[in-house]
């Protein structure tokens, strides 16, 4: 862990400042905005996780999840609506069969996981817009008090009073402050990413124990959508797309549990919803995450549309040429207005 003294942290501290002036201007001179004609024919696709208040006193959960606090989501809606034309999924779609068009500069906003404040922050924002938007919901966690992992680790370091932990590569790592617990968290959550699914259910599932943390009685409860927001939301046109049902990354698990996560979730919430999903999310969504069997599975399974988390806007043809790997930008509550105008940017496109 490095102290304030550390010049490397110093250089990051400038270059990150730096950084940031550089989109400040890019933002409000508009330069960000030239060549924009060139790209017309593109799709944008947002992709948020929650939108909740930072910096909330005892928040224990995983805060990277956090893409939004309410006020910046809105400012961030309001530069959509300014420059770029919303569609749904289901517009995508009807293009992708050749029964409509695209309009210029086609934006499509997207939430994973299925967490409770789409519908509390979120959605009554997008409602101000009458903006569409998809929810890639993880089934298995819809309307139930079964936790995430990370939100489980999150707690766990938070409340934990041990300042170590063993990794699954047999080193430990040390914290000494909240900030470098943080960081120790969320390295720890990153270890769990690279595991098989069986062994990193392992480490979960003994994490409470290892760092001396007890759960309390339906602490997660509440966290999540339940079907009633869901159909209301839908009823107001917001679509809920796949996530599979456990949030397994489906590289990490056989073809035939896959298989089951994919259509798992599909059949759940077409019966809960009495309509066709049209999309899936892969989780995690990184190219390590998902490959060519994957993504048939996924079109075997009757979607349309699938989305990964590969940087980035995509040309029109780009989509069209592959349906089932289409890019999204990564939204974080780090990203201020200046630093969103350039994620969404059509030269992003070179970067990812
Ligand atoms: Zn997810």
């Amino acid at each position: 862990m490095t102290s304030s003294s550390n010049p490397t942290k110093k250089i990051k501290t400038i270059r990150s400042a730096f950084v940031n002036q550089l989109f400040n201007f890019v933002h409000k001179t508009g330069i960000i905005r030239w060549g924009r004609r060139f790209s017309a024919n593109t799709l944008t696709v947002i992709n948020y996780h929650r939108v909740e208040e930072l910096n909330q006193p005892g928040f224990d959960s995983f805060l990277p999840n956090i893409s939004a606090d309410p006020t910046t989501f809105a400012q961030q809606m309001d530069y959509v609506a300014r420059w770029f034309n919303v569609v749904s999924q289901k517009e995508i779609v009807k293009w992708l069969e050749g029964k409509g068009k695209l309009p210029p500069h086609a934006a499509l906003i997207t939430f994973d996981d299925g967490y409770l404040d789409n519908y509390t922050h979120a959605y009554p924002i997008l409602r101000q817009h009458n903006f569409p938007a998809v929810i890639f919901l993880t089934t298995e966690h819809i309307a139930t008090d079964v936790h995430f992992y990370w939100d489980m680790a999150a707690y766990c370091f938070f409340h934990t009073k041990h300042d170590h932990i063993l990794f699954p590569n047999g080193k430990e790592q040390a914290w000494s402050n909240p900030t470098e617990r943080e960081q120790v968290c969320k390295t720890w959550i990153e270890s769990m990413k690279n595991l098989p699914d069986d062994e990193k259910q392992i480490w979960v599932n003994r994490l409470p124990e290892q760092i001396e943390v007890t759960l309390p009685l339906n602490y997660f409860r509440n966290l999540m959508l339940n079907w009633d927001q869901i159909r209301e939301m839908q009823m107001a046109g917001i679509e809920f797309g796949g996530h599979t049902m456990h949030h397994p990354i489906l590289s990490r698990i056989s073809l035939q549990q896959a298989q089951d996560e994919i259509e798992g979730s599909k059949t759940r919430i077409e019966k809960e919803l009495g309509e066709p999903v049209l999309g899936f999310a892969y989780p995690n969504g990184m190219s390590d995450d998902l490959n060519l069997q994957i993504q048939n599975l996924v079109k075997q399974a009757g979607y349309q549309v699938a989305f990964t988390l590969k940087n980035g806007p995509s040309p029109f043809h780009e989509v069209r040429s592959n349906p089932y790997a289409i890019r999204r930008i990564f939204i974080s509550h780090r990203h201020t207005l200046p630093r969103f105008s350039v994620e969404v940017c059509w030269f992003n496109r070179f970067r990812g």
